[in-house]
This record gives structure tokens, sequence and C-alpha cells, in this order.
């Protein structure tokens, strides 16, 4: 399975700032609400997150560099 943002369809409110970010076309509207397609595609950049202004995503992976 793919990780993917998690969308919290009560908080979205449509205005589509998400989608102009990412850069892998994972995101969509449907009905005024963001939906994501599941894509090998996604790079976990958590751009969609940062820019919702109702904290209707949520990235729910953790990106972990390890020092050689
Ligand atoms: S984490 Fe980045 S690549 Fe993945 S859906 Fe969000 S904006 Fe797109
Ligand atoms: S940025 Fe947030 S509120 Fe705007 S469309 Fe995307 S999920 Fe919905």
């Amino acid at each position: 399975m793919v990780e993917m943002p998690l969308i919290d369809r009560e908080k979205c409110n449509g205005c589509g700032l998400c989608i102009r970010v990412c850069y892998c076309q994972a995101l969509v509207l449907v009905d005024n609400v963001v939906t994501v397609i599941e894509t090998e595609e996604c790079g976990w950049c958590t751009q969609c997150e940062a820019v919702c202004p109702t904290n209707a995503i949520s990235c729910p992976f953790e990106i972990v560099i390890e020092e050689e």
C-alpha cells in the first residue's frame, strides 16, 4: 500500500491550494472536497499539509534521514 496524505473531509473548504502545490497530481477536487489519488509519484514533500489553511490534510509519514 502506498502511504498517502489523509483528508479530513469535514475540514476541507475546496480552496484548491494543496492541488496547486502538489507536483504529482495526487490531489483532485470531487464535489468541492479534495480526494487523494493513490500514486507512487507522491514524494511525501508534505507541501499539501503545509499550505492547507484549515488543517484538513495530514501527512502520516515521517521521513527519517540516517546519518552515515
Ligand atoms: S505530500 Fe507532496 S507529493 Fe504527496 S500529495 Fe502532498 S503535495 Fe503531493
Ligand atoms: S488546501 Fe486544504 S482546504 Fe484547501 S482544498 Fe486542499 S485540503 Fe481542502
